[in-house]
């Protein structure tokens, strides 16, 4: 009797847990559903960072600002949604594809550069900004100005991001720590844990505005990253859709004004907006 209990119990336990698995899987969205019928529904799911201020943040009160917002804003509204429709979710670097994959967002704009090796798991729209790898140093620092300058430094980046795949492939002297978020790098290089962050360029400059003079951006950007709109792979409906929204997006001049409301805090002035690829 007593196994025969156990057995039931341990049987509701895993039914149980495949309809959980099969939930999280569809997401906030529902069933099999694509982008684009969320869109008709009028509401979608977008994937952002929460932890970068001038592109992707969720500040104290709720709510979110940053460049990639108002892209992913504008975005939703050519797609007929509005923006208190939308429900951000956090993107961290390592988990976007999956979020993609798996339904859990209609689309992501996070700072998220388009990759042939990313391309074999999602599909991109754009580019719509073209950043580069640099680093990010306490403002005393003398002896970093580039990636020939890292032999036997601690740098940190992040698990799953194009510059910590650059640091470990490229510049194998480095002591590269790989955390889950630039946060946690930002806290220890205040505590000196690591002599430097690396990441892009326009995301080093927020941090860069917001430390009080504790941290500054040092060398030339030795990468490009050319950032996309991350979409589930096949749509190609959704893509053109999406690439017709960041079109009209630069012709109208709202991303330009975006991103001087933005990124222009940081002291950056607004480039050409960069040509679209559409394959
Ligand atoms: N653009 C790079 C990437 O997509 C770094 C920024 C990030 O981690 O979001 O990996």
């Amino acid at each position: 009797m007593r196994i025969n209990h156990a057995l039931r119990v341990g049987v509701g336990v895993i039914a149980l847990t495949l309809a959980a698995a099969t939930a999280s899987a569809c997401g906030g969205g529902g069933g099999d559903k694509t982008a684009l019928d969320h869109a008709k529904d009028g509401k979608l799911t977008v994937g952002i960072k929460f932890d970068q201020p001038g592109l992707g943040l969720r500040n104290k009160d709720g709510s979110y600002s940053g460049f990639d917002v108002e892209v992913a804003k504008y975005v939703a509204g050519k797609l007929g949604v509005k923006p208190d429709a939308i429900t951000f979710k956090e993107a961290p670097s390592a988990q976007r594809e999956t979020l993609i994959e798996n339904g859990q967002v209609d689309y992501v704009v996070a700072t998220y550069s388009i990759t042939d090796k990313r391309k074999e798991k999602v599909d991109f729209a754009g580019p719509y900004y073209v950043a580069g790898q640099s680093f990010l140093v306490r403002a005393d620092n003398t002896d970093i100005d580039g990636p020939e300058t890292l032999k036997g430094k601690k740098v940190c980046s992040v698990k799953g991001s194009t510059p910590a795949q650059n640091i470990e492939k490229n510049f194998p002297d480095t002591q590269l720590q790989a955390n889950d978020t630039y946060s946690l790098c930002l806290e220890g290089l205040r505590a000196g844990s690591w002599d430097a962050v690396t990441t892009d360029d326009i995301i080093l400059a927020g941090y860069a505005a917001q430390s009080s003079g504790a941290f500054k951006v040092v060398g030339k950007p030795f990468t490009t990253e050319n950032y996309g709109i991350g979409l589930k792979k096949g749509d190609k409906q959704l893509r053109d859709q999406v690439n017709n929204a960041i079109e009209a997006m630069f012709a109208d001049g709202s991303w330009k004004k975006a991103f001087d409301a933005t990124v222009g805090a940081s002291g950056y002035q607004a480039p050409q907006p960069p040509a679209l690829n559409r394959y």
